[in-house]
């Protein structure tokens, strides 16, 4: 039996705000507390638990705050890709899409001495073509879906969808899905967003957040000889007082339990050992 938690954040910071058109002091201020609040907190929590964690830096991100990404990339986490603007590639064209590939890609280069391993799309909403561009660009591995939740799987590339015939799926890629879930975000639980078309309500309390949290991590102890959780934060979110605390309880919870932590692309690294790419 082995069972892995991965512990990611995607760090957004003001990107997210600015990608939605939302770019007055307020919102600027609830992105930055990220940067300038929560990020030292939960360095210093994953290093009291000696915690492994992978960071989905957005080129925008990396550009206006370098401080705290050098801290985070120095504290040994891993390094990977979260779009340079935070538009979701559903929302570009493919030139677009390649050109905020390749100028994050850079930054992190110059940040963490290697391109990204691992892609997470902006609002987890790939298009078209990010899966044949993330292969053009070396990428092992892909976060972004939601097609199983303890098991990662190879991505399909070419799939034909139309709304009144049966789906026609495509081929299966080297690419390794290490799959997400909108349960084991904090972003919905938590954030209050009002739009002029959507209110998003949040605020859950974050005991109960925990309490699921935790039972999908039982339910995969309980049903799977191996399998792989991950949890996807944001500083600006999990940063707050009442939040730490329920992460703090998930990670010595977690502990308890005998789960390894691993970053995510080692987590596909060993998925990748266990299942190895088979062509044709
Ligand atoms: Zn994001």
């Amino acid at each position: 039996m082995r069972h892995i938690a991965c512990i990611t954040f995607d760090f957004d910071a003001i990107s997210g705000w600015i990608a939605r058109g939302m770019t007055s002091p307020s919102p600027i201020s609830r992105g930055e507390f990220g940067p300038n609040v929560a990020v030292s907190r939960i360095l210093a929590l994953l290093k009291k638990y000696a915690v492994p964690a992978s960071w989905y830096i957005p080129g925008h991100t990396l550009e206006t705050y370098p401080d705290p990404c050098r801290q985070v990339c120095d504290a040994g986490h891993e390094i990977g890709h979260h779009g340079w603007t935070h538009r979701p590639p559903a929302s570009l064209t493919r030139e677009q899409e390649e050109e905020e590939l390749v100028r994050a890609n850079e930054q992190i280069k110059k940040l963490a001495g290697c391109y990204a391993r691992g892609y997470r799309s902006p609002s987890w909403d790939l298009s078209p073509h990010s899966v044949e561009l993330l292969l053009k660009h070396g990428f092992i591995y892909d976060s972004s879906m939601m097609g199983d939740d303890y098991t990662p799987y190879r991505v399909r590339q070419g799939d034909i969808i139309e709304l009144e015939k049966p789906a026609v799926f495509g081929k299966e890629t080297p690419l390794i899905e290490m799959p997400i879930s909108w349960t084991l975000d904090d972003y919905p639980h938590f954030e209050f967003v009002r739009t002029p078309t959507v209110i998003q309500q949040g605020l859950m309390n974050a005991n109960n957040v925990l309490a699921n949290w935790l039972d999908d991590f039982m339910y995969l102890r309980d049903n799977l000889e191996w399998g792989v959780i991950t949890y996807t934060f944001h500083p600006f979110v999990i940063g707050r007082g009442h939040r730490m605390m329920a992460l703090e309880k998930l990670i010595q919870t977690l502990k308890e339990q005998g789960v390894v932590f691993m970053k995510l692309e080692d987590a596909a690294a060993e998925y990748q050992k266990r299942n190895p790419f088979k062509t044709g």
